[in-house]
């Protein structure tokens, strides 16, 4: 029997797209604050977004759980108890499912619901989704939750489908927990994901293979148990706690960064690596010099610490050197947090192999074969092999806007939009940490709010007034794109080879950087005064008015 269909035509005020952070939040915000009519969509089985496919073993967000969640509602604040500093993908799964029984989300989402194309009908002014489950709804207003990181990389090795043992990709991991005891498992990829799933499978792994092509700069999470006594303080003051992340350029409350690491003697710049290495989390990252992330000889320092302490915690010296990264700055790349990743290397059971000097050439039936013919034989492989970043779930959609124009051509050279969150010829489209934005480089919820916020702003400027259309004009997003591209020089960034800030990561992909480099507190800056100055640089008009003029 063929599998059951939607094949529904309904009219909605808004139609949302994800049920992970963003869609959860914009559902409660336009539904239960600005009372519209909401239907939103995931193709996922449940809330969680992000936090549902990735389940590999070792998930864990890297910003303080604390800092990582919802300010949008004192109770919830107040009521919700993390059990670790950073907490692992399982209870942030809770948080988000409590968040969804908490505020009665669910009955507005179709889950197991993919969004397959998303039409601009001029005549009638609204968006028509159409969905793979047959459903066509239509609605004025479209909140895309769809993700940063959602999309992942396709795998690019030859022969992966003949493989005879199991394939895994941590981005899309499956819910019954395969175990690795005893088994012998190859991983490729040690980004963020490769390296939280290293350090668990070296434990119950028979033989762990990873395969390595760019090593990464991971520094410690420093995760422990909650302190209660720290778990009051920030309940207390979690008002000035989100005060003080909004006003900081990644989102957390940190306030101790100097201005220059050339600015100070060798021996202080090592007091403040120390103390942020051992305090954990971004410090080392982001509160440590201001100048790390845009000169490459205060980058140089940060990058020779790091080396330093990678060698001093792997015993084999020829693979510490495999294991410290030498041809890109600090930073340029995501930093990874671990916990005792280096230290899985000095195990029997777990091998390093270089796949940069000596490639992967094919998956064959028993394993993976490098280019020098050399195979390595497997029962289970985990591709941590990375996501097509920022545009690549906006790009899955089929999404065409005004005049037939397809988003994938209006974006063939890197996207183009207004604040990440709007773009030229797709109106009332609102790509919650949509590229060019500082999304992945604030933190996730916060971000999201100001944008959800942002949306629901501008949807009720309209409604109280005959105007219903709002689209950025074209110059004003050129000028928007320049402006990020401008930053993203002033920076380090472009210089990684494979970064997928840059995009560098998926082949084909043009190189432009995929996020805002301003810092949050900038970006929200220039978000109010465009509000303030009456939606600079936005064309808000009337549907009505312009079909009967
Ligand atoms: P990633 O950072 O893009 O890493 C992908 C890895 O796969 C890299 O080591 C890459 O090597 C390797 N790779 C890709 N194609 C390859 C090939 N053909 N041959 C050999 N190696 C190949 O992806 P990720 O680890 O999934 O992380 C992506 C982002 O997700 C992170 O940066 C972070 O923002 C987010 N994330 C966050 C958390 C968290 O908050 N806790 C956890 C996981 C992920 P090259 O570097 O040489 O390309």
């Amino acid at each position: 029997m063929a599998a059951s269909t939607t094949t529904a035509r309904t009219t909605h005020d808004v139609l949302i797209i994800g049920a992970g952070f963003a869609g959860l939040y914009a559902v409660h915000k336009f539904r239960d604050q600005l009372g519209l009519d909401v239907l939103a969509f995931d193709a996922a089985g449940d809330v969680g977004g992000t936090w549902y496919w990735n389940r590999y073993p070792g998930a864990r967000v890297d910003i303080e759980s604390v800092h990582y969640s919802y300010s949008f509602d004192e109770d919830l604040q107040q009521e919700w108890h993390w059990t670790e500093k950073f907490c692992a993908q399982p209870e942030i799964l809770s948080y988000l499912g409590h968040v969804a029984d908490r505020f009665d989300l669910r009955r507005s989402i179709r889950f197991n619901t993919r969004v397959t194309g998303l039409t601009w009908d001029d005549d009638a002014a609204e968006w028509e989704l159409r969905t793979d489950r047959g459903g066509v709804h239509r609605a004025k207003y479209v909140i895309s939750g769809a993700g940063t990181l959602s999309v992942p990389k396709k795998p690019e090795f030859p022969g992966v489908e003949d493989f005879r043992g199991e394939v895994y990709l941590t981005g899309n991991w499956p819910h019954d927990e395969p175990s690795f005891e005893g088994r012998r498992v190859g991983i490729i990829g040690v980004g963020s994901s490769g390296i939280q799933a290293i350090s668990e499978l070296a434990k119950t792994a028979g033989h762990l293979t990873v395969f390595q092509r760019t090593p990464n700069y991971a520094t410690p999470i420093g995760n422990e148990p909650t302190d209660p006594a720290e778990e009051a303080a920030n309940k207390a003051g979690y008002r000035r706690i989100r005060e003080a992340s909004r006003n900081h350029f990644l989102g957390v409350p940190y306030t101790d960064v100097q201005p220059s690491a050339l600015a100070v003697s060798a021996e202080e710049r090592r007091r403040v690596f120390d103390d942020r290495w051992n305090r954990g989390g971004f410090r080392l990252f982001i509160d440590a010099f201001g100048d790390i992330l845009f000169d490459k000889a205060a980058n140089d320092t940060a990058a020779d610490y790091i080396r330093d302490r990678i060698r001093e915690r792997v015993h084999d010296p020829a693979t510490a050197e495999l294991l410290c990264p030498t041809d890109y700055p600090y930073g340029t790349k995501r930093p990874p947090l671990e916990t005792d990743y280096y230290e899985a290397y000095n195990r029997d059971d777990v091998e390093l192999v270089d796949v940069k000097a000596n490639p992967v050439a094919e998956i064959t039936p028993r394993g993976v074969r490098l280019a020098d013919g050399t195979e390595h034989e497997l029962d289970c492989l985990v591709l941590a092999t990375g996501f097509d970043a920022c545009t690549g779930p906006l790009l899955a959609m089929n999404i065409v806007g005004r005049d037939r124009l397809a988003l994938t051509e209006h974006w063939a050279d890197g996207p183009q939009t207004y604040l990440g969150l709007m773009s030229a010829g797709f109106p009332n489209l609102f790509m919650i940490t949509g590229p060019q934005s500082p999304s992945v480089l604030y933190n996730m919820p916060l971000a999201i709010e100001d944008h959800v916020d942002f949306a629901a702003d501008a949807i009720a400027h309209l409604r109280q007034s005959t105007l219903d259309v709002i689209e950025p004009e074209a110059d004003a997003e050129r000028a928007w794109v320049e402006h990020t591209n401008e930053l993203a020089q002033a920076t380090l960034l472009p210089t990684s080879p494979t970064s997928w800030y840059m995009g560098a990561n998926i082949p084909g992909k043009p190189r432009r950087v995929l996020v805002y480099l301003g810092g949050a507190p900038a970006y929200r800056a220039k978000c109010a005064e465009i509000v303030h100055n009456g939606y600079q640089g936005f064309r808000l008009t009337g549907s009505a008015a312009l079909v009967t003029a």
